[in-house]
C-alpha cells in the first residue's frame, strides 16, 4: 500500500514512515476530505434581513418546514450590543443556498404578506 501524509496529503513510496515535510506518521490511505461546511457557506445568500432573533429564528423555521436549508447569521457583537443595534439596523440575516433563493424568497413574500393580511382580519366597523 501507498503511504500518504494525512496532513500534507503528500504520497510517500513505501518504506517511509514519516512525513518528510510535516513529520506525520504516514498512513496507508487518505482521510476523507474535511467537512465541506465553508464550501456551502460559500454558496449562499441573504435572503432576508432580521430586525430581531425573533424574526431571524420564526422565518428559518418556516424555510425548514418547506424543505428550504438555512443558516442565520447574526451580525451583533454581543459585547458592544447597544452599539452594534445602532451599526446595524438589522439583527441579523437568513441564509439560503443558491439554487433554493428563488424559491425561498417567494415562500418569504408569500409569508410576509399573509402576516399582514392576518392583521388585517378584523371585521369592517
Ligand atoms: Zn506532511
Amino acid at each position: 500500500m501507498t503511504p500518504f501524509c494525512p496532513d500534507c496529503r503528500a504520497e510517500y513510496r513505501e518504506g517511509f514512515k514519516n512525513c518528510s515535510d510535516c513529520g506525520s506518521d504516514l498512513s496507508a490511505a487518505l482521510p476523507p476530505e474535511a467537512d465541506n461546511r465553508e464550501e456551502v457557506n460559500s454558496d449562499m445568500l441573504a435572503v432576508y434581513d432580521a430586525p430581531d432573533q425573533m424574526s431571524a429564528l420564526t422565518l428559518s423555521s418556516f424555510l425548514n418546514d418547506n424543505n428550504i436549508r438555512t443558516v442565520i447569521k447574526s451580525e451583533q457583537i454581543p459585547m458592544y450590543d447597544g452599539v452594534a443595534m445602532m451599526l446595524f439596523p438589522r439583527w441579523g440575516r437568513v441564509m439560503v443556498l443558491e439554487n433554493q433563493y428563488e424559491k425561498a424568497r417567494a415562500l418569504i413574500d408569500e409569508y410576509l404578506s399573509g402576516e399582514t393580511l392576518a392583521e388585517d382580519e378584523s371585521p369592517p366597523a
